[in-house]
């Protein structure tokens, strides 16, 4: 049995997907090692507090809330400090994080600071004979590499989308931690956050994602995708790596075994053919939709809508039906 630390991520006062995916694989830790309990960290400026009933919902048995002006931005010294100084006087078997920016380059700090194995940006893992053994992709997904961890605690680091969150309702226990060092003496001072797509939802937590691909034949006909999404309210545009090697869009937007691995509700595919490497990185969507114009292409096998025509016929249509659908509420 043992008990798993898990870094619960937020972003503007607000937590992300990514943390209740988080929390669903410290759940995994806990009981593939016997039935440990759950304890998630979430640190922000006052009022963060009011976040916690949300991860215990996902299933952290404690919440530790960390709550101080100097935590209102990524915090990564007091926070190293304060997450390690945790695990060391805890019974801790497992730190686990969110492979995201935040989570890369807090997760190494803690590990540091312990004397900790890392294991980092795990698509997967299993506990056995109390030790754990993650996946992870090498050489741009061309070898997948197993590590074994041993010791205790063992640090991980987990691919935003490589667990759907689950919930798993416990009861809201909450405790108030201090930070290990003043979070205001750090040297590293996070001064402005700046998102690429300004005012738009991230991919990772948007619950639609409208992807484009080389069908789309130029960047600005990206806009199809753009008016789509515009349309749902709640989507983000993605890419393939086709697209994003062209420089039609920025690196960020990439999807796929080398890109960002995402999980929405809904992924509607235009011009996508399908390639294994792109379907590394979205497969586990809830619902997929494919408009391709060719019946052969291979996205349609894992497709649970699939449209075969001229994507510069079908999305502009697809928006109109939202739109409409919107609407009429
Ligand atoms: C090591 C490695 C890592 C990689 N990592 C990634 C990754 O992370 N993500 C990723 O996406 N790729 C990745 N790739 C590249 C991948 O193999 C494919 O080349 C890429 O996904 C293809 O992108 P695409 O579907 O946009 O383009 P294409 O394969 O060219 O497909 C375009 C599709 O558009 C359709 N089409 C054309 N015109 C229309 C139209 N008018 N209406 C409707 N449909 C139309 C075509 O039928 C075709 O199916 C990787 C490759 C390697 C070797």
């Amino acid at each position: 049995m043992a008990n798993v630390l898990v870094f619960a991520e937020v972003r503007g006062g607000e937590l992300r997907k990514v943390a209740y995916e988080a929390v669903t694989g410290g759940r995994a830790l806990a009981e593939q090692s016997g039935g440990g309990q759950v304890h998630a960290v979430l640190a922000g400026a006052a009022g963060i507090a009011d976040k916690a009933g949300a991860l215990a919902q996902y299933g952290a048995d404690t919440v530790l809330v960390l709550e101080h002006a100097g935590f209102a931005q990524y915090n990564p010294e007091a926070l190293a400090a304060t997450v390690a100084q945790r695990l060391q006087g805890g019974s801790y078997g497992y730190a686990l994080f969110s492979a995201t920016a935040q989570g890369r380059d807090l997760s190494p700090r803690v590990a540091a600071k312990i004397g900790a194995g890392l294991a980092p940006d795990l698509t997967g893992f299993v506990v056995e004979g109390g030790a754990v053994r993650g996946e992870h992709f090498n050489m741009n997904g061309k070898t997948i590499a197993t590590l074994a961890l041993a010791g205790s605690p063992a640090v991980l680091s987990v691919r935003p989308a490589a667990f759907q969150p689950s919930e798993s309702p416990k009861p809201l226990a909450t405790e108030a931690i201090t930070s290990a060092v003043d979070p205001s003496a750090s040297r590293v001072k996070v001064v402005e956050l700046k998102q690429g797509n300004a005012g738009k939802l991230d991919l990772n937590d948007a619950p639609v994602i409208i992807a484009g691909g080389r069908g789309l034949k130029a960047p600005e006909h990206f806009k199809l995708c753009e008016d789509l999404a515009d349309a749902f309210g709640n989507a983000a545009v993605g890419a393939t790596r086709a697209v994003t090697d062209e420089g039609w869009r920025p690196h960020s937007d990439q999807i796929g075994q080398t890109g960002r691995n995402v999980s929405p509700n809904l992924y509607i595919a235009l011009g996508i053919s399908g390639a294994i490497q792109h379907l590394a990185g979205m497969r586990t969507s809830k619902t997929i939709v494919a408009i391709n114009k060719d019946k052969d292409a291979p996205i349609f096998k894992i497709a649970d809508y699939g449209i075969v025509g001229d994507v510069f016929e079908i999305a502009p249509a697809l928006t109109a039906a939202v739109k409409q659908a919107k609407a009429q509420g």
